[in-house]
């Protein structure tokens, strides 16, 4: 186990692991219907034009997504900053730049992972998005989670992380554990955004055990295969 330079040099990997219940790997599992499944490109266009809340009247453009369509790790954040809403692509900022840091220690890049954010557009001076703002958007990610069908998903961050597990807990206490997306039946691992490591950098020893517990559960087997 590499000890990254990002992370410090006090990484450890004992975390604790919950007990989850887990189901089979949701091959084909619906993101609404399942015969509503639509491509990841053609989601996408759908997602350029969409007028479902106010953050269409503000947006340069919609941030949707990228990396591998058959990623094994999804990794999704909150919502587009400024240099992603001007790009139209996620974690192209500072925030990116530490999270490719990260994604290298454990020997992935950009192109191996996926990476998306809970919400596809900017919310205007970057203010918290609002709870229609998520449920509007939510489709588009189970469409995007039902097409790559990736093996572990990795909540960067308060806001995603209670997203995405529909539970009010603080990101401290649900990172370090092995949750589960129970839409999907996919292993799911809370840690800190990047932009928070930037801002506090004596955390990115937990967000290096939390990613190391991510690649333990992958390679457990039987486990989110
Ligand atoms: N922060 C996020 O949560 N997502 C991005 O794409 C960029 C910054």
């Amino acid at each position: 186990m590499g000890i990254t330079n990002w992370a410090g040099s006090q990484a450890s990997s004992s975390v604790a692991v919950v007990d989850v219940e887990r189901r089979s790997r949701a091959r084909g599992v619906d993101a609404g219907d399942p015969n509503d499944l639509q491509s990841l490109r053609s989601i996408e266009e759908i997602v350029k034009s969409c007028r479902a809340c106010n953050l269409c009247e503000t947006r340069r453009n919609t941030v949707f997504g990228s990396g591998s369509a058959t990623a094994d790790w999804l990794l999704v954040g909150e919502a587009p900053g400024a240099e992603e809403d001007k790009q139209g692509l996620p974690f192209v900022g500072r925030a990116g730049q530490l999270l490719n840091n990260m994604l290298s220690s454990l020997g992935l890049d950009r192109g191996d992972a996926y990476i998306a954010n809970v919400l596809k557009c900017r919310p205007p001076r970057n203010r918290d998005p609002m709870g229609e703002e998520v449920r509007k958007c939510e489709p588009y990610l189970h469409q995007q989670i039902g097409n790559i069908q990736p093996r572990i998903i990795i909540a960067m961050g308060r806001f995603a992380a209670q997203s995405l597990l529909k539970d009010t807990t603080p990101i401290s206490r649900l990172r370090g554990q092995v949750h589960e997306y129970e839409k999907f039946g996919i292993p799911l691992i809370a840690t800190y955004h990047p932009a928070y490591l930037l801002r506090s950098p004596l955390e990115k020893r937990k967000a290096w055990t939390d990613l190391v517990l991510a690649r333990t559960t992958l390679e457990k087997p039987g486990e989110g295969a």
